[in-house]
Order: structure tokens, then sequence, then C-alpha cells
């Protein structure tokens, strides 16, 4: 999936996701506080999932990307069954 984001400070920052999102270039103070985000769960061309969170205040968006899940039977998987508390931490 292509980004839908143009970042730009010649248009008004504008929402039409799925089709388009147009972000300021930088992240602001007001945007740790105020992140949402839109739409659904995607996947980049790599295969990473990710969504698009973006600013309420100045528009500014990006992409979130999710956790890699380990595949089952890994040897991360089989030490947080022996110690459920880490899955906790990690979850
Ligand atoms: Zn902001």
């Amino acid at each position: 999936m292509e980004t839908i984001v143009e970042y730009t400070v010649r248009k008004k920052p504008l929402n039409a996701y799925p089709k388009r999102v147009i972000s300021p270039f930088h992240h602001q103070s007001c945007c740790s506080a105020r992140m949402v985000q839109i739409g659904t769960v995607g996947k980049d061309q790599r295969g990473f999932s990710f969504y698009y969170r973006r600013c309420q205040v100045c528009g500014f968006t990006l992409r979130h990307f999710l956790p890699i899940q380990p595949p089952e039977e890994s040897p991360m998987v089989q030490r947080l069954r022996r110690f459920p508390r880490a899955v906790e931490q990690v979850a």
C-alpha cells in the first residue's frame, strides 16, 4: 500500500481518508496529546501492519506501526509461556 499522506505547507491540512491526507511537515506541541487513529489497520509494501494517526489540532499525520508478532513456538513465545508476568509486560 502506497502512502496516502502528502506532506506540504502549501495546502491546508485535510483528512480525506482513505483517499488522501494532507499533513504539515512537522510534529508540533499539540500533537502528542491529540493524535487519534484514522481508518483501519493496513499493511505497507513490506507486510508490516500500521494505521494512520492524525493530530486533531494541526492535522499532522504519521503511520503508527504495530509490534511484530513473534512466530509461534519461537524461543520468545516459549519463554513468555513459562513466565506469564512477562506476557503482561509486553502486551
Ligand atoms: Zn498537532
